[in-house]
């Protein structure tokens, strides 16, 4: 139980619902849209029996992946690069060429470049700004109200579950590999070499460690401090992302650069590797507040498949993973991320002739490695331990949504100059798209595609990202568009956020709209970015969640909230995502998914959560007149529902609903007597859907079902994982109906 908003539009009100109706139209095409492009397992992660068995196996040995079984076509595929930059599965084998043919992309260039255009147009309008900032503000006052009455109940809930802060898991979902270890740590590793590995030669010209140092002016070790390391972020960075960049370089000395933080140089990556697994990975591994990482490295796509065999290489030669010193197989602490910085002013002419070269140097090796694992065994280690693709660079440097000639195929790009940012997310998503396809139905794991984005410079970079990506890293400046901000709280799209780096380069604290995005119900998870520039205690992540939790005035609940979006948004397998949070934690419904011993998130905040985001679905269906996709018969109820498809979630037609439940009313008398009729889950299942669908929209205030006991409600038969979810959802309905629960009102 708990204090909820209800509000009531008195019948009849008509003002602006033109408006209103044109711009729900717009953000329901919006969201349709991204729901087509989105890459989408054929059978979901958790059903996959064959992808649950090869990620146990990579768990256990995680050096010597299983092979994918071969089967008829496993010698037939092979991978073409076409002149667009894309690559496609092809089949010698008629009999499977069809299915191939099912790995490309779902649009092409010149359709998404089309698609892109409306999502920003429709974010810039008018109507949808005033539209959007209306519902956003509704959803701050609705948060405020909801915390004023309830944060008491909530911190009450959670009292006497089995979790707490401390013990959840947190996932830092935005951290790059070169800055991931602290300014001391990076400086107690320096000190160490330069004693002990004084004589070892560490550059190709046959420099020693000890000659570097004292070429940077070092003659004692015992002298130098974390202020003359001279790696900490300050003011010169502000709005500066060159001078950032430059940070890198240990005292301001480019070698050491590349000594200490480069997986290829004269000695190997070995102090990379060292820093890395010694120092991080240990750190996490031991750290008390439990914390994972998905640390990022670079493939600039100058090399092809000797780039990726050099960093494969240097991960599975170095043991660069969170091995369990006695078992030998993975502790759960660590998924990589490649990040791909956009570098063609560098590279362009020199490591590829064109925009196709590049995608192919990227992509090509990646495919080969899933098709012939035992001739790139080391790529294809490495890649079991991917989670996700990013997409890295100065964003402050302009450019427009697209180029003049915005469909100029990908071969024929030779420019020295970086394509737009679209055109470069459009290459990556599309190749992902084909080789998920192809890893999928291998039963490999696949990647997410999760770039930077609205860190800084151009805002329609979260209108490319809104249809191409699963997450984004940054999305601060969402704030500064409200339609496309209501877009991405719709679809609920995960945002690395990073207050501390913001602070030192793009938004200072104080003007952060962090906390106002992660009260409003924005998908807010917590990165630390560079903990070497940016943090100042031997707890990164903390440091992060300490910050933002006094800045933001945060209160468990909500950090609790952000470490569950933080694991969701997380490219960790299924075994670790339930292991964190429980069972149930795919649901779309947040009452269904929750289990609060695990998120130690209060069952109050994730009804609140939940009857929100359904209310703002609801009212851009209803609003924009969206169709009902399917229509089912209900035995016994005398009219027929429709159903919804929306942003992932599927609910009832509300005007559907309101002819059921009337027709509802008429055959048992009351909702009460509905829910507590013995034959409800087992012999009328529409009957119980339909209770579990009122529910969805929360129209059912006022019911009373306190007697009905969870566990009495008996699975429908028929056996299967599907059926037995159904069973279970509604049985939780059930409970989930006997906590009076109503959903706040629409305008
Ligand atoms: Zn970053």
């Amino acid at each position: 139980m708990y204090h909820k908003i209800w509000v009531s539009p008195t019948p009849g009100i008509t003002i602006d619902k033109v408006e209103r109706q044109q711009a729900a139209l717009q953000f329901r095409q919006c969201i349709q849209l991204r729901d087509a492009y989105l890459y989408k397992p054929i059978v979901p992660e958790q059903l996959d029996a064959r992808l649950q068995k090869f990620q146990a196996q990579v768990r256990a040995t995680p050096l010597a992946p299983p092979r994918p079984p071969t089967d008829d076509t496993s010698n037939t595929l092979s991978v073409v690069f076409g002149d667009d930059g894309i690559g496609r599965v092809t089949s010698t084998n008629t009999a499977t060429h069809d299915l191939v043919s099912t790995y490309k992309p779902p649009f092409t260039l010149s359709e998404f470049n089309r698609d892109v255009t409306q999502v920003w147009a429709a974010a810039a309008g008018k109507l949808t700004r005033s539209f959007a900032f209306r519902r956003l503000r509704m959803l701050d006052v609705n948060y405020e109200f909801h915390t004023l009455m309830n944060e008491t109940y909530e911190l009450n809930s959670t009292k006497n579950d089995k979790a707490d802060f401390n013990q959840v898991t947190k996932v830092d979902i935005h951290l790059h590999a070169a800055s991931a270890f602290t300014r001391q740590e990076l400086l107690q590793f320096i000190k160490t070499k330069a004693i002990v590995d004084k004589d070892r030669v560490v550059l190709a010209d046959g420099t020693t460690m000890g000659q570097v140092l004292s070429q940077c002016g070092i003659s004692d070790v015992d002298d130098i401090t974390t202020e003359s390391l001279d790696v900490a972020a300050n003011a010169s960075m502000f709005h500066r992302f060159d001078n950032f960049n430059d940070s890198y370089n240990p005292f301001g000395a480019k070698d050491l650069r590349t000594i200490f933080m480069k997986t290829s140089n004269h000695i190997q990556g070995k102090y990379f590797s060292e820093l890395i697994r010694d120092v991080v990975i240990d750190r996490v591994q031991r750290q008390q507040n439990r914390v994972a990482i998905e640390p990022r490295l670079s493939i600039y796509g100058r090399g092809g498949m000797a780039e990726w065999e050099a960093l494969s290489n240097w991960i599975v030669d170095h043991q660069v993973l969170d091995l369990d010193a006695t078992t030998g197989a993975t502790t759960g602490h660590v998924r990589w991320m490649v990040q791909i910085p956009r570098l063609c002013n560098i590279f362009m002419g020199k490591a590829y002739a064109n925009f196709a070269g590049l995608m192919k140097n990227i992509f090509e090796p990646m495919f080969l490695a899933t098709l012939y694992p035992d001739k790139y065994p080391k790529v294809y280690a490495f890649l079991a331990h991917v989670g996700g693709i990013d997409c890295v660079d100065d964003e402050s440097n302009h450019d427009p949504l697209l180029m003049t000639a915005a469909d100029t195929p990908a071969c024929q790009y030779t420019t020295k100059a970086n394509p737009p940012y679209s055109y470069w997310c459009y290459h990556i998503y599309a190749n992902l798209f084909a080789l998920n396809r192809l890893r999928e139905s291998k039963g490999l794991n696949t990647f997410h595609f999760k770039p930077h984005c609205g860190e800084s410079g151009p805002r329609h970079h979260l209108a490319t990202s809104y249809l191409l990506a699963k997450a984004v890293n940054h999305g601060w400046r969402l704030d500064l568009e409200p339609a496309m901000q209501y877009l991405y709280y719709c679809s609920q799209i995960g945002l690395g956020l990073c207050p501390l780096s913001n602070d030192s380069l793009f938004i200072t604290l104080k003007n952060s709209p962090i906390g106002k995005l992660a009260n409003r119900g924005l998908n807010v998870c917590l990165g630390t970015d560079d903990p070497l520039q940016f943090h100042n205690t031997n707890a990164p992540l903390l440091e992060e969640y300490t910050v933002a939790g006094h800045f933001f005035d945060f209160t468990a609940t909500d950090k609790s909230e952000i470490a569950r979006n933080s694991v969701l948004m997380s490219g960790f397998d299924h075994h670790w995502k339930r292991e964190w949070l429980g069972e149930h934690y795919m649901e779309m419904n947040d009452v269904l998914a929750n289990t609060q011993d695990k998120s130690n998130i209060s069952n109050i905040r994730t009804h609140y959560r939940h009857t929100n985001l359904m209310r703002e679905l609801n009212y851009i269906a209803s609003l924009s007149g969206m169709a009902a996709a399917t229509k089912a018969t209900a035995t016994g109820a005398k009219a027929a529902i429709g159903y919804l498809t929306l942003a992932g979630h599927t609910f009832p037609d509300p005007q559907c609903l309101k002819n059921v439940m009337q027709s509802m009313f008429e055959q048992y008398q009351s909702y009460e007597e509905l829910i507590l009729a013995d034959n409800v889950a087992t012999q009328d299942k529409d009957a119980a859907s339909l209770v579990q669908l009122a529910t969805e929209v929360g129209s059912v205030g006022g019911v009373k079902v306190e007697e009905v006991a969870v566990g009495e409600t008996k699975t429908s038969s028929g056996g299967g994982e599907h059926d037995e979810s159904i069973g279970r959802s509604r049985r939780k309905t059930v409970q989930y109906l006997g906590r009076k629960n109503m959903m706040m009102g629409g305008e």
